[in-house]
């Protein structure tokens, strides 16, 4: 049997310091887990579960970039976040086995058109178009939690053409990665090549054609990204 229309490449991120590459087979994200973030979007940072949305795996800026402003926004933002590679699958993945499943993290940006997720938000229309756009996920080098470990503090930033625009702590997060993990895998068999970015510091704002971004977390590859 053929393929009756050709088939694309699997999208894959770089691993630091190899030649090596990491599938993606889905990307979700988790939506307001820095209380300051929650708060700065409007919202009460109680610790309610932490909810998700998901992305295309061929989001991916793999390396970071230039990344064209897109489509049907004039308000593109900016939300830099630590990214969990899974490499062991699973469902129902108890917290305190979860980080067993992590293969390694990356910087991540999770491109956002704000106005039209205002706009969904407003309506009760789902996300997707505010978040799921081509392009949407820029990510650094993936760096294996085996050499790095796991990176349960540390500071996450993010400047635009050299400006501090966000600045956290992983410490800051609402729900932890091994929580996110647990709970996320309650909803979705996890599977290796799984991404999850795990929410934004408060900070976030447009960007225009032009700016440069540069994302960071201590320990792990600065992302940047170069818009338009
Ligand atoms: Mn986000």
């Amino acid at each position: 049997m053929a393929s009756v229309i050709p088939v694309w490449s699997i999208p894959s991120v770089p691993v630091a310091g190899s030649a090596d590459t990491f599938p993606v087979r889905r990307i979700y994200c988790v939506g307001r887990n820095y209380a300051a973030h929650a708060r700065e979007m409007g919202a009460d940072p109680t610790r309610e579960p932490p909810f998700f949305f998901a992305k295309p795996a061929d989001a991916v800026v793999p390396g970071g970039g230039r990344v064209p402003y897109p489509p049907a926004t004039s308000s593109l933002h900016h939300e830099v976040e630590l990214v969990v590679a899974i490499g062991k699958g699973g469902a129902d993945i108890p917290a305190d086995k979860a980080l067993d499943h992590v293969y390694g993290y990356a910087v991540g940006l999770d491109l956002t058109r704000r106005d039209l997720q205002s706009e969904a938000k407003a309506a009760g229309k789902p996300w997707d178009m505010a978040k799921g756009f081509d392009q949407s996920a820029p990510i650094s080098a993936l760096h294996p939690a085996a050499a790095a470990g796991h990176p349960a503090k540390g500071t996450i930033r993010l400047t635009v053409n050299g400006d501090k625009r966000q600045e956290g702590d992983l410490s800051d997060q609402i729900w932890s990665v091994p929580e996110v993990i647990a709970t996320l895998s309650r909803l979705v068999t996890l599977a290796p090549g799984d991404l999850i970015y795990t929410g934004t510091p408060d900070g976030v704002g447009p960007v225009k054609a032009g700016d440069r971004l540069d994302g960071s977390i201590e320990g792990l590859d600065t992302l940047t990204v170069t818009i338009g």
